[in-house]
């Protein structure tokens, strides 16, 4: 348990539910991947979409990350909050017209595109603009992610990305495209992967797309490998940082990097998924004869992630001693869906209407991904120093 004695008081005069986030434990974990990709001159941008809360995008910019953005009004954000734009990158399956116009007056770094046809827009709209867009490929390597089929991106039967076969039109296209400059080539294969062989077998297919493209003459500035490492939802106090170092390497190791060339890499989970959680209060306990309940005042409408994925999330009573009577419950929310559900037969000590319920490893898709179904309000932060 992370929480001292005051910090619990502390929660007890909260209004739930809330977001809490340790920014002690954010900069210590920044600080960590700053070390450790800064080590093999690597660069490393924040996937925004993780979390986009001010207070983590700031502490994220100060650590001298840059920006992935996957829609303008993303790209927008990070260059209010002060990421430096040669430091922003741009991808999405779907960027509307106008937001590739935004991104082209902002002179952002990079485009990752994901489709031939995307190509030709681009060009079209820089051409308008008489600029010459960055660009970088997606290209969907195959490669499966080990994960959860919902956070699977780099797999043929994804959206995601430009297929393989489909590389020599990419290039075909590109020669006859004077407003797009070609640097390089990019891969993003899922989410919360936890065995790290599969960042070998990705290393292995982009160096095998890298040469196709040395062997066409195309000299590639960027290799762009994504993000998606994973973190620890079973242990969080345990594995409170991913360890970067034993990541990176993989990529040193593993990719073949010509003279001059960049490696980047965007994370967003590994670096703000163990400094949140969420906070909430019992409401109802309901004792059934198969089956105990517990009836939280937070619901999917607060952390989406197991209805959406089926995600685990550790929960803890903070209000009770862990070495009381244990019972095993269903912890629920409010919300009118069966899916509103945060565990099954969650083993807690014997539990009261009134008690603190923490659910740990919410930083990253949880407060951002807040609805307002059924006319809730919107969930409120509270921030340690
Ligand atoms: C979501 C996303 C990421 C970040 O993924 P994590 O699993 O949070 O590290 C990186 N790149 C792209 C293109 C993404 O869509």
């Amino acid at each position: 348990m992370i929480f001292d004695p005051v910090t619990i008081s502390g929660f007890s005069s909260q209004e739930t539910p809330f977001y809490y986030y340790d920014l002690t434990l954010l900069h210590k974990t920044l600080l960590a991947c700053k070390s450790a990709s800064d080590k093999y001159d690597f660069h490393v941008h924040y996937a925004l979409k993780a979390n986009f809360n001010e207070q983590i995008l700031n502490a994220v910019k100060n650590a001298g990350f840059g920006a992935d953005c996957v829609s303008g009004n993303e790209v927008k954000k990070a260059i209010e909050i002060g990421f430096d734009k040669a430091k922003v990158v741009f991808a999405g399956v779907g960027k509307s017209d106008k937001e590739i116009n935004e991104a082209l007056d902002n002179d952002i770094f990079c485009f990752n595109v994901e489709s031939v046809q995307e190509l030709s827009i681009i060009n079209e709209l820089a051409g308008k603009k008489n600029k010459k867009a960055r660009i970088a490929l997606r290209i969907n390597p195959n490669v499966d992610a080990l994960t959860h089929q919902y956070i699977t991106t780099g797999l043929e039967e994804n959206k995601f990305g430009i297929n393989q076969w489909e590389l020599t039109t990419c290039t075909e296209v590109l020669k006859q495209s004077s407003h797009l400059e070609l640097i390089g080539i990019h891969f993003h294969i899922g989410s919360q992967i936890t065995d790290l062989d599969v960042f070998k077998s990705l290393c292995v297919k982009v160096n095998e797309i890298h040469n196709w493209f040395n062997d066409r003459g195309f000299q590639l500035r960027v290799l762009n490998v994504g993000g998606g490492l994973g973190v620890d939802y079973h242990q969080p106090d345990q594995n409170q940082i991913v360890d970067f170092e034993q990541y990176f390497k993989i990529f040193d190791q593993f990719l073949e990097r010509r003279p001059g060339q960049e490696i980047h890499f965007e994370l967003g989970r590994a670096l703000v998924a163990q400094c949140g959680s969420l906070i909430s209060r019992i409401l109802y306990v309901k004792n059934g004869l198969k089956k105990n309940f517990i009836i939280l005042d937070a619901g999917m409408t607060e952390l989406m992630r197991p209805a959406l994925y089926q995600a685990f999330h550790k929960i803890e009573n903070l209000s009770r001693r862990e070495n009381s009577n244990t019972i095993k419950y269903d912890v629920v929310g409010p919300i009118c869906e069966s899916t509103d559900c945060f565990g099954k037969e969650v083993e807690l000590p014997e539990s009261e209407r009134g008690d603190l319920i923490i659910i740990r490893t919410a930083g990253a898709y949880g407060e951002v991904m807040a609805s307002g179904y059924n006319l809730r309000e919107h969930v409120k932060s509270v921030y340690s120093c």
